[in-house]
């Protein structure tokens, strides 16, 4: 089934414009939505999982009228909120135990597996019995996924997902949707470009509301191939290559200053062809 969005507009009581006409098809898959802070990933987030409301516009997930069918959307819907930071004093199991009788599971024996298969399948079983509040962040996002896999959804949304993740609990939640989002459709939501790059074969970016690209993610990296260009520079001489180049982002490594621009043809001055990622592209679309 595929998620087609069509001219979504949202304006907040306080006159900010959150989305302006997005429209956007998401099939099958790992989709990443990537944008800066404020940009309206959060409205667009909450208004696909009927938390909100748009003005105007159309959400269709196959033949379900999403803005209108919300207790349709609920069915197939899976939420993973941006921290799943909530009750603390329960433990995993409980919790998840609790969370099947609410979706409806009764038989105690049909929840009890259900509960056991899923967190063994995110590898919370050993921590069944511990408190969630005791839990880090990585370990309370999986549980997140576990509670939105109860009920198999089609459709799961998670929202900046990877933040406060150290490295090994990213790589371990990384292949976690990966799994999952093979036969059901998967929007992430994230301003983290790595786990865009890593993940999604399908992406948009998203700027002030509107999106400002939407394409195959190893589409929108060719695109600039052969096109950015790096130099190490003396810091000081910043502004002086700001003025004069197409400027995408500068790093700081090792006390070294290291600049990306965007050229057409090769700006010589010292500066080599790099091989383009999905960060380029992200800068390129939001300078
Ligand atoms: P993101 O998730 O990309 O950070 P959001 O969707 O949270 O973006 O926010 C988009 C814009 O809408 C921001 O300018 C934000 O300040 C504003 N906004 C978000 N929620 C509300 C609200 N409930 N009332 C008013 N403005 C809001």
């Amino acid at each position: 089934m595929e998620l087609s969005i069509s001219d979504l507009s949202k304006t907040y009581s306080n006159g900010v414009v959150a989305l302006k006409n997005v429209s956007l098809d998401i099939p099958t898959g790992l989709f990443g939505l990537l944008g800066p802070n404020g940009a309206g990933k959060s409205t667009l987030m909450r208004t696909i999982a009927t938390l909100q409301e748009a003005d105007s516009g159309q959400i269709l997930f196959g033949k379900i009228d999403v803005l209108r069918e919300k207790n349709e959307v609920k069915k197939v819907l899976g939420y993973l909120p941006q921290a799943f930071d909530f009750y603390p004093r329960d433990t995993a199991y409980n919790l998840m135990d609790h969370f099947a009788l609410l979706k409806g599971v009764r038989d105690k024996k049909i929840r009890h597996k259900r509960v056991e298969e899923l967190l063994k399948r995110v590898n919370l079983w050993e921590n069944r019995k511990q408190k969630l509040g005791t839990f880090s962040n990585g370990m309370k996002q999986r549980f997140g996924i576990a509670q939105a896999l109860l009920g198999n959804p089609k459709l799961i949304i998670v929202d900046e997902p990877t933040a406060g993740l150290d490295p090994a609990e990213r790589v371990r939640f990384h292949n976690l949707l990966s799994e999952i989002g093979e036969n059901i459709v998967v929007i992430l939501s994230t301003h983290i470009v790595d786990d865009v790059s890593d993940l999604c074969a399908n992406m948009a970016i998203i700027r002030k509301g509107e999106i400002i690209i939407k394409e195959r993610t190893n589409v929108a990296i060719n695109s600039l191939k052969g096109k950015i260009w790096e130099k190490e520079i003396v810091k000081d001489e910043l502004p002086a290559y700001e003025d004069k180049y197409y400027m995408l982002s500068t790093r700081l490594f090792a006390g070294k200053t290291f600049i990306h621009v965007f050229s057409e043809s090769n700006p010589n001055n010292g500066f080599s062809l790099v091989q383009t990622s999905l960060e380029d592209v992200y800068f390129y679309y939001l300078t």
